[in-house]
């Protein structure tokens, strides 16, 4: 049994690595603020045993402090995501995703744990037309949450060399899947655009819908996290990785599958016609991941492709938006 910190564990990704965790036999401590996060994803590890909250802000250093104590790993997931969010309010998301990763990189150090995990972004690629994406080849970021993320890995770097601290990023796509939000402005695509069809009305796709992304499960995302923590392999360890499919599916396409799977649920779905509005500052046209990297080196092998973990979260809206 080891001792895993998740921060922004009330939220979409680091609940679902929460739950993982302490159904694997870990002890887990969450840190988290609620900025986004909430209460209710972490129904089931409030009522657990060796489940800790510390309700606390990673900018401030005394609650990256206490909830650093005694840990093994740190899976860092707290940040304020969402770039059209960053471009309106790039002070918070450069306050919280600057100065709260480097309090937690500190924190990490000074409590000894062995290894610090942290959610980096595939937006680090910037405006690179390289597909796929392959890890050593980036562009200029396009939003301040993009240079938020890449100043992260930076800094992960720094301290990897100066203190020999053990780190690893990891550049997810895209993830989607059970408990990732559908509400307010800053929602993503798939929970937006599932709420939409649940609720019988049409989802609006920003352009023409030939954008495309390399949209990842989050079981794929739990796996990586995992094999970072615990890999034996000293090649492995201070590195990124593209966390992926290494699939590319355009909006179009996200949409129609999406309605396919609720209409299994509620057949009046395959009817519903999706609508399109103007395109969206700061976006990349495409994004694809070459996983190879996290293949060779950590064992990575995504268990769900795109359609497969969409028929996933179909199931899981339905259920939990319809009552
Ligand atoms: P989320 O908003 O659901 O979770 C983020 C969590 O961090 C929330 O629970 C929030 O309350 C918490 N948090 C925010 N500010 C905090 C602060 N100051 N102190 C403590 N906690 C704070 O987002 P998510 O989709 O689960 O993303 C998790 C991580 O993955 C983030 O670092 C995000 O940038 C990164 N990421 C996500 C995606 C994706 O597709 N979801 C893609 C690339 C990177």
């Amino acid at each position: 049994m080891q001792t895993f910190l998740v921060t922004g564990g009330a939220g979409f990704i680091g609940s679902n690595l929460i739950d993982e965790l302490l159904q694997q036999g870990h002890r887990v401590t969450c840190l988290d603020n609620f900025a986004t996060g909430k209460r209710a994803n972490l129904e089931q590890a409030l009522k657990h045993p060796q489940f800790t909250l510390v309700e606390g802000d990673i900018r401030d250093m005394a609650d990256c402090q206490r909830a650093c104590k005694n840990v093994d790993y740190v899976l860092h997931q707290a940040a304020i995501g969402s770039v059209p969010r960053s471009i309106k309010d790039p002070i918070t998301t450069n306050s919280v995703n600057i100065d709260g990763f480097l309090n937690m990189l500190i924190a990490t150090r000074e409590a000894g744990a062995q290894r610090f995990v942290y959610a980096a972004s595939s937006s680090t690629y910037g405006d690179s037309e390289k597909l796929p994406k392959v890890e050593h080849k980036i562009g200029n970021p396009l939003s301040p949450y993009a240079i938020t993320k890449y100043v992260n890995e930076l800094y992960a770097n720094n301290f990897s060399s100066l203190y020999g601290m053990e780190t690893i990023g990891l550049r997810y796509f895209n993830v989607f899947g059970r408990r990732q939000d559908p509400d307010g402005a800053y929602a993503a695509v798939i929970p937006k655009f599932a709420q939409k069809l649940i609720q019988h009305e049409s989802p609006v796709i920003n352009g023409d819908g030939s954008y495309s992304r390399d949209f990842t499960y989050i079981d794929n995302v739990i796996q990586i996290n995992l094999l970072a923590a615990t890999t034996s392999n000293p090649e492995a360890v201070n590195q990124v990785y593209n966390v992926a499919c290494g699939a590319r599916i355009d909006l179009n396409q996200l949409a129609q599958t999406l309605k396919e799977s609720l209409a299994h649920f509620d057949p009046t779905i395959s009817e519903i016609k999706v609508t399109h509005g103007p395109e969206r500052t700061g976006d990349i046209p495409h994004s694809q991941a070459d996983i190879t990297k996290a293949k060779n080196l950590l064992g990575y092998a995504p268990t769900y492709d795109f359609d497969q973990g969409i028929k996933q979260a179909a199931q899981w809206y339905y259920e939990n938006l319809t009552d």
